[in-house]
């Protein structure tokens, strides 16, 4: 076993050895720029370009036509609401978004309330469910957009995806979801939901860093926005700039991989999360945030009571890669805005420690992370440092 410990996986993953392979020819001798449509250097290049494209739609069963590389989920999500807010504010500016989104939506949301856009920002269930009938009383004639997170990668918690592009449909209204923790992780098809925007970033799902992708529907409705980036008019005009070929062929290389092994990996990852997380929630005050069903199986966020969250987490840092709620928020030693909007107060949301396991993790890890654990909790009842 190597130390530390990596379980945050919710962060970013490791590139399968199979994506960083698929992806060194096109640094070196296949460095075409997919653009360059007179020779065969870009001919190469855009043949790589064409078969990722097929294999990051298939995961979502979008079309190719549909898929627009980006450089991550950040960028995607920028591009999607900045792009519906200047295409529609003519017709309303009114968004309709959740609390415990990624800062990605929330501060873009910020950003678009300078510009004159009214933001309707939904509570949460203390499981971090959105009710309903709250989203549909939010709806106004001026609502031109719905955002809502596919899956939180504080909790894993899973939003009711369909009833929202049900209600998102009906009332026609586009729906933008940011699906970045969820692709890979467990089914996620834009036919069978009324997605009309999705967002997502390779290196959460073992590949690389840097690129991304903006799923824009093309029929029924067809989405218009207004690009964020001008330029060489790539990607169908809505974002301009050289392709980042090896990254998109990784991209690739980790989509089709995680659309054939799903299934098995989850299997494996839910077994170990479950092993760890039952071990954990016996610990005196320790408690699960967020749903226990209605979430990704790669996750447990759990506060520990009577401690200092950030104190146990120091503890454990040595040995084991984890943060406490997400990795922006604990640079800041802000308590989460997730938790803190699932009603946890103040100190519950600093005491919350976010496991997330992915297909690298071991049963002999799990067992060391909960003796360490264990160790650390027994140490700071009897108040000793270090
Ligand atoms: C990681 C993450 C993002 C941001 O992805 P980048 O690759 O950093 O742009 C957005 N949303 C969620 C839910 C994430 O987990």
């Amino acid at each position: 076993m190597n130390l530390p410990v990596y379980m945050d996986y919710h962060a970013t993953t490791p590139c399968d050895s199979r994506v960083l392979e698929a992806m060194l020819p096109y640094f070196s001798q296949q460095f075409g720029n997919a653009a360059s449509q007179g020779h065969v250097f870009g001919w190469h290049a855009a043949e790589a370009v064409k078969i990722a494209r097929e294999e990051i739609a298939g995961l979502l069963n979008a079309d190719p036509s549909e898929i627009i590389f980006t450089s991550g989920a950040t960028e995607s999500i920028n591009l999607a609401m900045k792009g519906v807010f200047e295409m529609m504010s003519g017709r309303g500016r009114h968004i309709i978004t959740v609390s415990t989104e990624h800062r990605a939506v929330l501060d873009t949301c910020r950003h678009l309330e300078k510009l004159g856009a009214e933001i309707s920002y939904l509570p949460v269930l203390p499981n971090g469910l959105i009710n309903l009938d709250e989203l549909k009383s939010a709806i106004r004639p001026d609502t031109i957009l719905i955002t809502v997170m596919y899956a939180n990668n504080e909790t894993g918690v899973l939003q009711p995806i369909h009833e929202i592009g049900k209600i998102a449909k009906d009332n026609g209204i586009l729906f933008l979801s940011d699906a970045t923790q969820a692709l890979g992780k467990i089914p996620v098809n834009v036919i069978d939901i009324g997605i009309d925007l999705l967002a997502y970033s390779a290196h959460k799902l073992y590949g690389p860093k840097g690129i991304g992708a903006l799923y824009i529907r093309r029929r029924n409705p067809r989405v218009r926005l207004i690009a964020q980036m001008d330029g060489g008019g790539q990607e169908r005009g809505f974002r301009s700039g050289t392709l980042n070929v090896p990254g998109i062929v990784g991209f690739g290389k980790a989509a089709s991989l995680a659309g054939a092994e799903m299934e098995e990996n989850m299997k494996l990852i839910s077994r170990l999360r479950d092993e760890l997380e039952w071990a954990l929630l016996q610990f005196d005050g320790a408690r699960l945030n967020g749903h226990s069903r209605n979430r990704l199986p790669t996750v447990t966020n759990i506060s520990f009571a009577d401690t200092s969250g950030q104190h146990l987490l120091e503890t454990l840092l040595k040995d084991i890669a984890i943060s406490s709620g997400s990795a922006c928020s604990s640079a800041s030693l802000e308590p989460s805005h997730v938790l803190k909007a699932m009603g946890l107060n103040d100190e519950s949301a600093y005491h919350a420690i976010r496991f997330s396991l992915g297909k690298y993790n071991t049963r002999e890890e799990v067992d060391f992370v909960i003796e360490k654990v264990s160790y650390a909790l027994k140490r700071q009842v009897l108040n000793l440092k270090n």
